[in-house]
């Protein structure tokens, strides 16, 4: 069985819940299984990534968006 590619939010990089189709926060952000780079974030205040991606709730995230 092969298992599917979550999506990941174009605009704050968060990957969805498999039953999820767009972002809690960014309802209108367009989201893609096109993404690269996976990252768990526990503690977005004390991490250098979470700065770098402008990061400041704790979950899974990808580095890499691509958006069309
Ligand atoms: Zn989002």
């Amino acid at each position: 069985m092969a298992k599917k590619i979550p999506l990941a939010c174009g605009e704050c990089h968060r990957i969805l819940d498999d039953d999820q189709e767009t972002c809690n926060a960014h309802p209108e952000a367009h989201c893609t299984s096109d993404w690269a780079g996976y990252v768990v974030i526990l503690n977005p205040e004390r991490s250098e990534i979470a700065e770098k991606l402008e990061i400041t709730r704790a979950g899974n995230y990808a580095l890499k968006v691509n958006i069309r």
